[in-house]
C-alpha cells in the first residue's frame, strides 16, 4: 500500500455573500509523487503539472488538487464529505499504484503556482513559526504542495483566503 494514512486540518472561508465554504488539507504520511501521473490518467479530465507536481480535476463539482505530500479539497459540505472523499481518494490512490504496469503514465505539464507570487501574499516577518527558516521557504513549500495557507499562524485571515484563492485558480483549466 502507498498511501496509508493522512491528517486533516479544515479552513472556512466566507465570500462576498457570506456563503462559507469549508476547504479540507490532509497532510499525507507517505509520498505518493511517483502515482501522480498514473492517477492523471485514471481521472480523464485532470490536469498535471511536472515541474511542481500535482494533479488537479473536479469530481461531483468538488475542486481536489493531489500533491505528493497533501490533498486539498474545495467547498465542501461539511467534515463528514471530506472524510468520504479522503477515503475514496486513498483507495483510487493506492489502486492505481497496484495497477501501474497496467497504466500509460501521463506527463503532460500544466501552469504551475508561481512563488514570488505566493509570498507577496505572507507576512514576510521571517518569523520561523511555520518550521520554515524563511516566508521565502515557506512560499516554496506552499508551490509545492508541502505546506497549506493554514500552516503560517501569523498570516491574517483575510491573506489566507487570498492566498487560498490564488491556489485555486491553477485549477480553472479542469
Ligand atoms: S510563519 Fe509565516 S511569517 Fe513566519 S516565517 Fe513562516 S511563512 Fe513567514
Amino acid at each position: 500500500m502507498l498511501l496509508k494514512g493522512y491528517t486533516k486540518k479544515f479552513l472556512r472561508v466566507e465570500n462576498n455573500s457570506n456563503i462559507v465554504s469549508l476547504y479540507c488539507f490532509a497532510d499525507l504520511h507517505e509520498d505518493i509523487g511517483e502515482v501522480l501521473p498514473f492517477l492523471k490518467e485514471v481521472f480523464d479530465e485532470a490536469v498535471y503539472s511536472d515541474e511542481t507536481p500535482f494533479i488537479s480535476f473536479k469530481i461531483r463539482g468538488k475542486k481536489i488538487m493531489v500533491y505528493p505530500r497533501k490533498i486539498v479539497i474545495y467547498a465542501l459540505k461539511d467534515e463528514e464529505e471530506a472524510d468520504k472523499i479522503l477515503e475514496w481518494l486513498k483507495r483510487e490512490i493506492n489502486e492505481a499504484w497496484e495497477k501501474r504496469a497496467e497504466i500509460e503514465p501521463s506527463y503532460e505539464g500544466a501552469p504551475k503556482p508561481k512563488v514570488l507570487e505566493i509570498l507577496k501574499l505572507l507576512p514576510k516577518t521571517n518569523c520561523r513559526e511555520c518550521g520554515e527558516p524563511t516566508c521565502m521557504v515557506f512560499a516554496a513549500k506552499i508551490a509545492e504542495g508541502a505546506k497549506g495557507p493554514t500552516d503560517c499562524p501569523p498570516l491574517r485571515e483575510e491573506k489566507r483566503i487570498n492566498l487560498q484563492k490564488y491556489m485555486e485558480t491553477f485549477q480553472l483549466e479542469v
